[in-house]
């Protein structure tokens, strides 16, 4: 079929496979082009198929020769209608890692319930025995508690008082005024119950309890801070406090993992487009000015320049650089002062008018439609394609 984007607010209906192999094979290149890490060999990263997790996972196989199994959450394609990014991304990291003879399976469903961690662990038991190093980068917006059968919702909202700020729709590039309204009722222990820590713990402690996690573990998992200009609606809003409690939870695990050596970390990454990021109010705009700054200071980085850097500099580099709270800052050059004060100074004046000149509005609708495979560089997009690709290994 041909396959074309259809959006709908900020997300894309529709995903290219042949472009979402492209992606797939362009981070694969960027990380051998970088050299290898010296890094673990037996990797479980959960939310494999997009964004950041993605990035781990292609940075894992392709820099350090390692066994991956992915977990994730992804629509296979049905005759006629495509899969999701995730599904095609994940077919197409497969394919090329069994062509290099890597290990690589990969799990599609619910990283919250029972069952798939259940599922996860006979892979492991059955075929690597043991895993060095757990990413745990899941965006989602609900969770199923495994075990009470709740189901929570997260929100994008300030806490405390109403938030009014600029926002841009990047489709069409017009800037208004946005405000949006406290958290109210549970909304905040509705959020940490969806972004917070205890899914990765309830992971750590399956992996432990079955003695899958070999001597010394790592695990990470994936944080924001950002500016003071989006704090309202990010660090110090809802989903703020879901990263206070991922963060304060990096310390229970490593408490957990002390009998076998191991350590748990939180990684500060820099502000990206993905799929969860752009459904966050006002984070657009500040991206698009952020992309341009960073794009004219030659430090911009997407999802797989800054895993290769975290894994390369950090992780098995031999210097964590952990800042004042114990977390790992790949954000660096994100919150430099001079990027920051720069991204202030546009910030004040952003508007409908000027927004494609003081700002990176291409780069950011760009990233958002490579996303889902489309806009990628040397694909025919009239060309005829098949939409029913399998994954390797669930077959
Ligand atoms: P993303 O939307 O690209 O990826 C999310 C992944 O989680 C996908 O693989 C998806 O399939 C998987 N997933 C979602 N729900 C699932 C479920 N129930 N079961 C199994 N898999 C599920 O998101 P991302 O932006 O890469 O975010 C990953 C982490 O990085 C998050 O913790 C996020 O807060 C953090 N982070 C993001 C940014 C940013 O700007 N995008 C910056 C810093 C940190």
């Amino acid at each position: 079929m041909i396959i074309e984007p259809r959006t709908r607010g900020f997300i894309c209906l529709t995903s290219h496979p042949v472009g979402c192999e492209q992606n797939v094979l362009n981070q694969i290149e960027y990380v051998k082009s970088k050299g290898a890490i010296n890094g673990a060999k037996k990797v479980l990263v959960i939310g494999s198929s997009t964004g950041f997790g993605l990035a781990s996972r292609i940075s894992s196989a392709f820099g350090s020769d390692a066994a991956t199994i992915g977990v994730f959450f992804d629509k296979p394609p049905k005759p006629g209608k495509t899969g999701s990014a995730g599904f095609y991304n994940t077919a197409a990291f497969e394919k090329h890692a069994h062509k290099a003879g890597l290990y690589a399976k990969s799990i599609n469903g619910d990283a919250f319930s029972n069952e798939i961690k259940r599922k996860t662990l006979d892979i492991i038991k059955e075929d690597l025995g043991q895993i060095d190093l757990v990413i745990y980068s899941l965006a989602s917006p609900v969770r199923t508690h495994p075990d009470t059968g709740v189901r929570y919702k997260s929100v994008l909202k300030p806490i405390g008082g109403v938030f009014s700020n600029k926002t841009v729709d990047f489709h069409t590039g017009s800037v208004t005024e946005i405000s949006i309204n406290p958290a109210e009722g549970e909304d905040i222990p509705n959020t940490v119950a969806v972004m917070g820590g205890e899914d990765w713990k309830m992971w750590m402690d399956a992996l432990q309890s079955e003695n899958l996690l070999s001597e010394g573990a790592t695990t990470v998992a994936y944080s924001y801070i950002g500016p003071s200009l989006t704090e309202a609606v990010y660090r110090k809003g809802t989903i703020g406090a879901a990263k206070d409690h991922l963060e304060a939870t990096a310390f229970t695990i490593t408490d957990d993992l002390k009998s076998i050596g191991g350590k748990a970390y939180v990684s500060v990454n820099k502000a990206l487009v993905t799929q969860a990021s752009s459904a966050i109010p006002v984070i657009p705009l500040y991206i698009s000015l952020l992309y341009k700054i960073m794009k004219e200071k030659g430090i911009h980085e997407g999802c797989i320049e800054q895993i290769q850097r975290l894994y390369s500099e950090r992780l098995f580099g031999g210097d964590l650089a952990l800042d004042g709270n114990g977390r790992i800052r790949i954000d660096d050059l994100e919150m430099r002062e001079d990027v920051q004060a720069e991204v202030a100074e546009l910030w004040k004046t952003a508007s409908t008018e000027n927004l494609s000149e003081i700002g990176d509005l291409k780069g950011y609708s760009n990233d958002f439609f490579n996303l889902f495979g489309f806009k990628v560089e040397g694909i025919d997009y009239d060309a005829d394609v098949n939409e029913m690709v399998e994954i390797a290994s669930e077959h």
